[in-house]
């Protein structure tokens, strides 16, 4: 399986790293090609200039760039030299409908397209022990299986076409509610005096809790929030899930909510931390004080 990369951001350079690591990686492509040289140099594999021209030394090519038009332009630049039979894993966070599109004008050529978003993040990439979230056709998602099993531990075919975005559409959606319930619950409990420690380390043993409230109320408790899923990313996300839902006809109120929290964080000044600075709004309203009795 000759394999290239696309992409070689935070995600897509670990992630080409370890197909690396297991002899599949025959060249890289990035936008920036300085990125490209420097990866190549590292581990002594090819850097393209162009990416059709990487495309039609390869087999598979995995693509992870930022957003919808990101990867239909890359799409684009690849079209020309991609070989009938090849695959394309598309592991970028897009709408569904997008990959539905490009799978269905791949297929004109005869190029299978998997939807591939991944969660895990960087430190999942790293380490190779990605979620990995399939859509597309059943007989190239088994053909791309030792590609995909480099990169990822959990490695889950959904459906057709869009379903793995579907499917990561899903996780962000929870993560936004799980999100907001935690900062809430965190502020309350600092409001009414509470050992905030003691309070994660009995509630993270309870009903309520979750990898959120483990991982992130501390982050809460100390009131520092050091990138980890960066709001701006999250917020690209739900934004994804607000088309979504809205080509359904349905507005989903945690999403809208959470959109409107980190639009003002964005504005402040915080879209590159960690998901839980969305406790400082939380704990603001107690220091404000509520329209209600305070006894
Ligand atoms: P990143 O560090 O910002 O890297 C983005 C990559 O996409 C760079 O290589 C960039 O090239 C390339 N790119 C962007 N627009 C392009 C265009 N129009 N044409 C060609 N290349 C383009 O982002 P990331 O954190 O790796 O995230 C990549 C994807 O994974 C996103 O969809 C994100 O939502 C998803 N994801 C991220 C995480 C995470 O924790 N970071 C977790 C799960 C999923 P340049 O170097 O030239 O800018």
């Amino acid at each position: 399986m000759r394999t290239g990369f696309v992409g070689l951001g935070a995600m897509g350079a670990p992630m080409a790293r370890n197909l690396h690591r297991a002899g599949l990686l025959s060249g890289v492509w990035n936008r920036t090609a300085a990125k490209a040289n420097e990866l190549a140099r590292e581990l002594g594999c090819k850097a393209y200039e162009d990416p059709a021209k990487l495309a039609a030394d390869c087999d598979i090519v995995v693509v992870c760039v930022s957003a919808d038009q990101d990867l239909r332009d890359v799409v684009a630049f690849m079209r020309a030299g991609l070989r009938p039979g090849s695959i394309v894993i598309d592991c970028s966070t897009v709408g569904a409908a997008t990959a539905r599109a490009l799978h269905a004008e791949l297929a004109s050529i005869d190029v299978a397209f998997l939807d591939c978003p991944v969660s895990g993040g960087v430190e999942g990439a790293r380490q190779g022990t990605l979620a990995i979230m399939a859509g597309g056709d059943e007989p190239a998602f088994r053909r791309a299986l030792p590609v995909l099993e480099k990169m990822g531990r959990k490695i889950a075919y959904l459906g057709p076409s869009g379903a793995g975005q579907a499917t990561k559409a899903t996780n962000q959606i929870m993560c936004a509610g799980i999100i907001q319930a935690v900062a809430e619950a965190m502020a309350f409990a600092k409001a009414e005096g509470l050992p905030l420690e003691r309070v994660i380390d009995t509630l993270g043993q309870g009903a309520g809790s979750s990898w959120y409230f483990v991982n992130r109320a501390p982050f809460m408790a100390r009131m520092d929030f050091p990138a980890g899923f960066r709001v701006r990313l999250h917020e690209k996300d739900l934004r994804i899930c607000h088309e979504m839902a809205a080509a359904r006809g349905v507005r989903l109120p945690v999403v809208e909510s959470t959109l409107e929290e980190y639009a003002a964080l964005i504005r402040e000044g915080h879209g590159d931390e960690d998901i839980s600075t969305i406790y400082r709004h939380k704990s603001a309203l107690f220091a404000a004080g509520g329209p209600g009795p305070k006894s």
